[in-house]
């Protein structure tokens, strides 16, 4: 009888080892702080999600548009299928002479570029424009404008983002719609047909020079074209050049310009102008 008691405490203490053994260890991390915890735990050295938190500057509160192409709150409307309040003749800087009619301003190309009596330096801007459902011409001489992200001077002088028929229409492919003429190839062709609304979202980052006039930093542009990024961040050479190298001329701030091309195709129209100072 003694020996079986002897025999069942032994199996007792076998279980109670076994099941001690078979124990996982408590992770590391789930081990209760205090005294247990290591002396590596309790310094203050330990990273907290607090160190990487930032609180200030807080952000401005902008009401967005109703929709993602009407313009939020802090936006300055350039056109909003009023009038031309906004806008001067590049030539001669008298009012400009574009036609304004159902809510859309249609070029004037008799009357010549037009660009905006207010000058900006880096901005969020959004535009509008349509090629005309009849349009004809071939090449650039089909439904050719642009918009001159800054204009430094008469004529063409500046940063030309094209505008152009690009729906089914070779050309030069530094010349076609979303590009930055004879600089920047668009990364895409998302051009929708004559006769539609198309978009143009673009951030410039405007140059900037030392006080001699040299370039301090070049000029950047990010351009979405219906929505589709076609231009990301592209580092202009200078300004836009019809004929020639690019090379850049000192400004601080400047119109933004749009272009009556002298080619013999139908007019197009712009509608929907809007532009976010960023400082
Ligand atoms: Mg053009």
């Amino acid at each position: 009888m003694k020996r079986n008691l002897i025999d069942v405490l032994c199996a007792c203490a076998a279980i109670v080892s076994m099941a001690l053994v078979a124990q996982p260890a408590v992770p590391r991390a789930e081990q209760p702080h205090g005294a247990a915890a290591s002396a590596q735990d309790t310094t203050s050295t330990k990273p907290k999600p607090e160190d990487t938190e930032v609180w200030e500057p807080v952000p401005k509160v902008v009401t967005p548009g109703v929709t993602c192409t009407a313009p939020p709150s802090d936006a300055i409307v350039l056109f909003d299928g009023k009038n031309l309040d906004e806008w001067v003749s590049n030539r001669d800087k008298s009012p400009a002479k574009w036609i304004v009619a159902d809510g859309v301003l249609t070029v004037n190309k008799a009357a010549g570029n037009i660009e905006t009596k207010r000058t900006f330096k880096n901005y969020q801007l959004h535009l509008e424009w349509k090629i005309p459902e009849n349009i004809t011409g071939s090449g650039q001489a089909r439904g050719n404008s642009g918009v001159f992200l800054a204009s430094t001077g008469p004529g063409d002088d500046g940063y030309e983002l094209q505008v152009l028929d690009s729906y089914n229409n070779k050309t030069y492919v530094n010349g076609q719609a979303g590009s930055i003429y004879k600089q920047g190839i668009p990364l895409a062709n998302p051009n929708r047909k004559p006769g539609e609304w198309q978009t143009y979202d673009v951030v410039w980052t405007a140059p900037t020079f030392d006080t001699d006039g040299s370039l301090k930093t070049p000029a950047y542009v990010t351009v979405f074209f219906n929505g589709v990024l076609v231009q990301n961040h592209f580092q202009l050479k200078g300004e836009t050049r019809y004929i020639g190298q690019p090379f850049y001329k000192m400004y601080t701030s400047a119109p933004i310009k749009l272009q009556a091309h002298g080619d013999h195709s139908e007019p197009i129209s712009f509608r929907n102008i809007w532009v976010r100072e960023i400082d």
